[in-house]
């Protein structure tokens, strides 16, 4: 008997964001990273957040778009709709179906 099945992370992600049909990348970064990149969001400062991943991440073009552009700036509010109760981290909104990674402000 094999038991090959490993755990990574808390989230399995194998969808689409079903607004724009964007394939959700689960985000590999470290809390220190995932803060500055939130913090230039909730400054409306979004291709700098994009720049930095690319510059200083490594991640690319379109994957730090992607990623920058489901990022909402406040816990709770969908980026897409302004929709106010999203629950937890990697939903879906339930009113436009957007997905917002929805990170929780601080760990
Ligand atoms: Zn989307
Ligand atoms: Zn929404």
């Amino acid at each position: 008997m094999k038991d090959d099945e490993s755990l990574n992370g808390m989230y399995s992600i194998e969808s689409n964001c079903k607004y724009c049909g964007w394939e959700i990348i689960n985000l590999n970064l470290t809390v220190e990273q995932i803060k500055v990149i939130q913090n230039l969001v909730s400054q409306n400062r979004k291709l700098h957040a994009v720049k930095k991943m690319m510059d200083d991440f490594g991640i690319n073009h379109v994957d730090s778009k992607g990623i920058v552009s489901h990022l909402n700036k406040d816990f709770g509010i969908c980026h897409r709709c302004s929709f106010d109760k999203l629950k937890h981290e990697y939903i879906e909104c339930p009113k436009c179906k957007s997905f917002n990674y929805n990170l929780k402000p601080d760990i």
